[in-house]
């Protein structure tokens, strides 16, 4: 694996890190305090508190009302007004009202959605270039995005010569680039992330930085954990079971670009700069791999199970290529597959079977003819996660005491061939009550 071979840190920003004036001068510090921080890619202005509007949701309003010839005055004004806001409190004078008027008459001519989406990072990329006294460079001269929105290959020697000065601090803006006929195309919601981990590999960065408004990533839950403890530390694989689970602060596409050429990752908090936030790394540092066995529990109370019974179904070559058949030809896929000698049992995500579960099930009758089969609306997957979980003895038995003692009643266990997970199903009223347990047996 390829370390990033040069010292170059990527900084990307999230949207609340530059939602107003002093956000950036917050970034600003941050930027400045660190030499090696040379390439700074920086999402839309986003809430400045809870009844606030994101800069990027008044675009795709302001596009969807120009697109039904309704007025989209109001939102408009409040775009200009945001970013005229911090060109005038931070003491720039580049002209922004002016850049985002066009706006107004490319959204009555009729622009893309993913071009108006795009703005957002665009013009704030404009301010903080200059705030910074950074180079801009135009996300759509050297990002290339895929019909199924993959960045394309070209994509790293294009933004790698663009960004090939050591010396030089540049500003990108996150969240779009171009399709391959050369028309603005942006990553799907959040994905200012991908823009930020993109940067690092074309750049061949030491360091991918993603700031954000948290601390890093935590434990546990903790909605339903109180206080859990940050994770100091954590594997991209521990990450990707754990996101899977619902528990991210990243985009879930951000991680492989950096991943594959092993591009460390450091989740920091823009309003805390001092807490060393979060490292996402290939490979555990040895103090941390001695000392910690799981990096979290994470789960998700939204699937659905159907169990199938038949005597003997070992014995039946094809069994379960046929209930795939089903699965596959009514549109489903299965989140987890775990059976014993006569029973099967599929889960998905409950939305998939929603309004259709009858016919699914008819189907799956006429085409195995089972013994038994049961499905069940609603179970909660919990994962117990951690790459300190192979060859570790005990870790099953402490999984099993552990909802034993809080009287959890297990429906299903699977554990990966990987062995960085133990994945168990539970009720959907035990779910809570599951996680608190795991977490205090592992963790307290
Ligand atoms: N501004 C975009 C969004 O709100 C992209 C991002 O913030 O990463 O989804």
């Amino acid at each position: 694996m390829q370390q990033g071979s040069s010292s170059r840190v990527v900084c990307k920003f999230g949207g609340s890190s530059l939602a107003s004036a002093t956000q950036f001068r917050k970034v600003r510090a941050i930027v400045e305090a660190d030499p090696r921080r040379r390439i700074v890619v920086p999402s839309a202005p986003g809430k400045r508190d809870s009844k606030d509007a994101k800069i990027t949701d008044l675009l795709y309003l302001c596009h969807h009302a120009a697109s039904i010839d309704a007025d989209f005055s109001g939102p408009f004004r409040q775009i200009i007004e945001r970013y005229e806001e911090i060109e005038r409190e931070l003491g720039l004078a580049i002209g922004i009202a002016a850049q985002v008027e066009t706006l107004r008459g490319e959204f009555a001519r009729g622009v893309s959605a993913d071009y108006a989406a795009s703005r957002g990072e665009h013009f704030c990329a404009r301010l903080l270039a200059a705030y910074l006294d950074a180079e801009f460079v135009e996300a759509a001269d050297c990002i290339v995005i895929g019909s199924q929105g993959m960045v394309m290959p070209e994509t790293y020697e294009l933004l790698g010569a663009r960004l090939a000065d050591p010396a030089r601090r540049y500003v990108i803006p996150g969240f779009y680039g171009r399709d391959v006929e050369g028309r603005v195309r942006t990553f799907s919601r959040g994905g200012s992330d991908v823009s930020g981990a993109v940067a690092a590999r074309a750049a061949h960065a030491g360091l991918y930085e993603n700031w954000t408004d948290v601390p890093g990533m935590l434990m546990a839950d903790p909605r339903i954990v109180d206080n859990p403890r940050p994770m100091a530390e954590v594997t991209y694989a521990e990450i990707r079971e754990l996101s899977y689970m619902g528990a991210s602060v990243l985009h879930d596409e951000a991680m492989a670009p950096v991943r594959e050429v092993g591009i460390p990752v450091n989740i920091r908090n823009t309003n805390d700069p001092a807490h060393p936030g979060t490292r996402i790394v290939s490979r555990l540092s040895p103090e941390v791999e001695k000392s910690t066995l799981i990096a979290g529990v994470a789960g998700k109370t939204n699937f659905a199970m159907i169990t199938i019974g038949k005597h003997l179904m070992n014995r039946e070559v094809g069994f379960i290529y046929r209930l795939l058949g089903v699965l596959e030809h009514n549109g489903i896929s299965i989140e987890q597959c775990p059976s014993s000698i006569d029973t099967v049992s599929v889960v998905m995500d409950a939305a998939q079977v929603e309004g259709r579960v009858e016919h699914v099930i008819d189907e799956l009758r006429r085409t195995l003819e089972p013994d038994e089969i049961d499905f069940v609306p609603q179970v909660a997957l919990i994962a117990i996660v951690g790459e300190g979980m192979a060859h570790t003895v005990g870790i099953a038995a402490k999984v099993f005491g552990a909802l034993a003692e809080s009287r959890v009643n297990v429906r299903l266990i699977n554990q990966g061939p990987s062995e960085l997970n133990i994945i168990v199903g539970v009720a959907p009223e035990d779910y809570a009550r599951a996680v608190r347990a795991l977490y205090a047996a592992f963790v307290n």
